[in-house]
C-alpha cells in the first residue's frame, strides 16, 4: 500500500496548529501524526514547503458550480459540480436539490446513485440535501414555491421510499400544517431536519426543535428575527437558535449574504461546534457567467451575477452564492478575523458531524479518510487529496 508523509508545513488540527510534525497516509487513510524526526526511512515525502495542511472542506449546502447544477439530474452534471468545488478544496459535499415536482426529484435520486456507483472522480458525496418542497411561500427567497406546499404522510413516505437512504438532510418550514408528523417520519430515517424558508416565531421554532428540527438552514436568509404578527411582537428563528444550545446553524460564507458583525456574533453565540459554514453555491460558481439559471435549465429561476453574487433579475433577493469553500475561508478568517482553527472546524469537522460523517471525514486524525488540502500562506489552494489520491483537473 502506498505510504505518504506530508512534511514541512503547518498542520491544522481540530484544536491547534502544529509544526515539526508529519501526517502519515496509508492508502485512503490517515494513520498517524508523528514528529518529523521519527519518520520511517522508506516513505514517500510530500513537501508542504511551509504551507498549510488542512482537512478537506465539507460543504453540506451546495447546488452547483462549473456551469452545472445538481438539478440537471445527470451524472455528468453532478461530476462537474463536484470537480469544480474539489479544485477549491472541498473533498466531500451534500448535493442540494430545490423545490421541484417529485418526478424531477426522483430523477436527481437516480443520477445521484449512478454518480456514486461510477465514482464522482473528485469530492465524495455524503448524502443528498433536500431544500424543499415544504416551504412558506412568504419566505421562499429564490425557491420556486407557489403557495405553501404542505406534506402528507403518503407523499413523504413515497419520497423516502424512492430515496432508499440517500437523503442526509431535509429543510422545511415547521410552522406549516402536518409538520409534526413529517418530522417524525423523517427523523425515523436518521435524516438531519432543518428549519428553512420559514416564517416561524421563536415559540414555533422551539416547538419544532422538540419535534426534531435541530438545525437552521442559512440563518438570516429566509429566516425570521423578532417581528410583529397581528398586534403581538414575537421572537424569531434567530433568537430561538441562539437561546437553545441544541440547535445548530449554518451561515453562507461568501462575504455577501452575511456581514462581518453577524458572522462574528454567530461564532460567539453558537461557537465553532454548532456553526457550519456553507457556500450555497449555484451553477455560476467557478465560472465567469453573468446570467444563468438557478435550479434546472428548463424550470429553474433566471438569475444574474453581479458584484460576486447571484441575484433575481429584479434584484429583490440574492439567489445563492457563487462562492467556493477556499473563498469562504479567505472571507471568514482573512476578512472577518475568525481564528484559523475555528474557521476550519466550522468548514470541516462540524458540518461532517451534522450529516453523520465525522467518523471518517472532517479532521486530520488517525483513522480518518486522507482528505487533505495544501494552501499557501495567502490561503490559495495548491493541491487537493481525496482519500489519499491527488485530485487532478
Ligand atoms: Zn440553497
Amino acid at each position: 500500500m502506498r505510504k505518504l508523509a506530508f512534511v514541512g508545513g503547518i498542520i491544522v488540527l481540530p484544536h491547534e496548529e502544529v509544526t515539526g510534525h508529519a501526517v502519515i497516509v496509508e492508502g485512503e487513510k490517515i494513520v498517524a501524526i508523528l514528529p518529523e524526526n521519527d519518520l520511517p526511512e522508506n516513505i514517500e515525502r510530500i513537501s508542504l514547503g511551509g504551507d498549510y495542511l488542512l482537512p478537506g472542506f465539507v460543504d453540506i449546502h451546495v447546488h452547483g458550480g462549473g456551469g452545472a447544477d445538481f438539478m440537471d439530474a445527470t451524472p455528468d452534471a453532478m461530476r462537474t459540480v463536484a470537480a469544480t468545488h474539489c479544485a477549491h478544496g472541498t473533498t466531500s459535499l451534500c448535493p442540494t436539490t430545490m423545490t421541484c415536482p417529485n418526478e424531477q426529484l426522483f430523477a436527481c435520486f437516480d443520477a445521484y446513485r449512478e454518480t456514486v456507483r461510477k465514482g464522482t472522480g473528485s469530492a465524495d458525496f455524503l448524502g443528498l440535501h433536500l431544500e424543499g418542497p415544504y416551504f412558506a411561500s412568504a419566505n421562499r427567497g429564490a425557491q420556486p414555491t407557489k403557495g405553501d406546499r404542505v406534506p402528507t404522510v403518503a407523499e413523504v413516505g413515497e419520497i423516502l421510499a424512492r430515496a432508499g437512504g440517500i437523503i442526509a438532510r431535509w429543510d422545511a418550514a415547521p410552522e406549516l400544517d402536518g409538520m409534526q408528523r413529517f418530522a417524525a417520519q423523517v427523523r425515523e430515517q436518521g435524516i438531519l431536519l432543518s428549519v428553512g424558508h420559514s416564517v416561524a416565531t421563536a415559540e414555533e421554532t422551539l416547538a419544532a426543535y422538540a419535534d426534531g428540527f435541530t438545525h437552521v438552514t442559512h440563518m438570516y436568509c429566509a429566516t425570521t428575527t423578532e417581528h410583529k404578527r397581528g398586534q403581538v411582537v414575537h421572537g424569531g428563528i434567530v433568537e430561538a437558535a441562539y437561546l437553545e444550545d441544541g440547535i445548530t446553524i449554518e451561515l453562507i460564507a461568501d462575504g455577501k449574504h452575511i456581514p462581518k458583525e453577524t458572522m462574528r456574533l454567530g461564532f460567539r453565540l453558537k461557537g465553532k461546534n454548532s456553526l457550519a459554514l456553507i457556500t450555497d453555491a449555484m451553477r455560476a460558481a467557478g465560472t465567469d457567467l453573468q446570467s444563468t439559471m438557478l435550479g434546472d435549465r428548463q424550470n429553474g429561476v433566471p438569475v444574474i451575477i453581479e458584484e460576486g453574487v447571484a441575484k433575481l433579475p429584479d434584484r429583490s433577493s440574492y439567489a445563492g452564492s457563487i462562492a467556493t469553500m477556499d473563498h469562504a475561508l479567505r472571507v471568514v478568517h482573512g476578512r472577518y478575523g475568525i481564528p484559523l482553527c475555528d474557521t476550519v472546524r466550522a468548514m470541516s469537522l462540524t458540518p461532517a458531524r451534522l450529516v453523520g460523517a465525522d467518523d471518517r471525514k472532517g479532521s486530520i486524525a488517525p483513522g480518518k479518510d486522507a482528505d487533505l488540502v495544501i494552501l499557501t500562506p495567502d490561503l490559495t489552494v495548491r493541491r487537493v487529496f481525496v482519500r489519499g489520491r491527488e485530485f487532478q483537473q
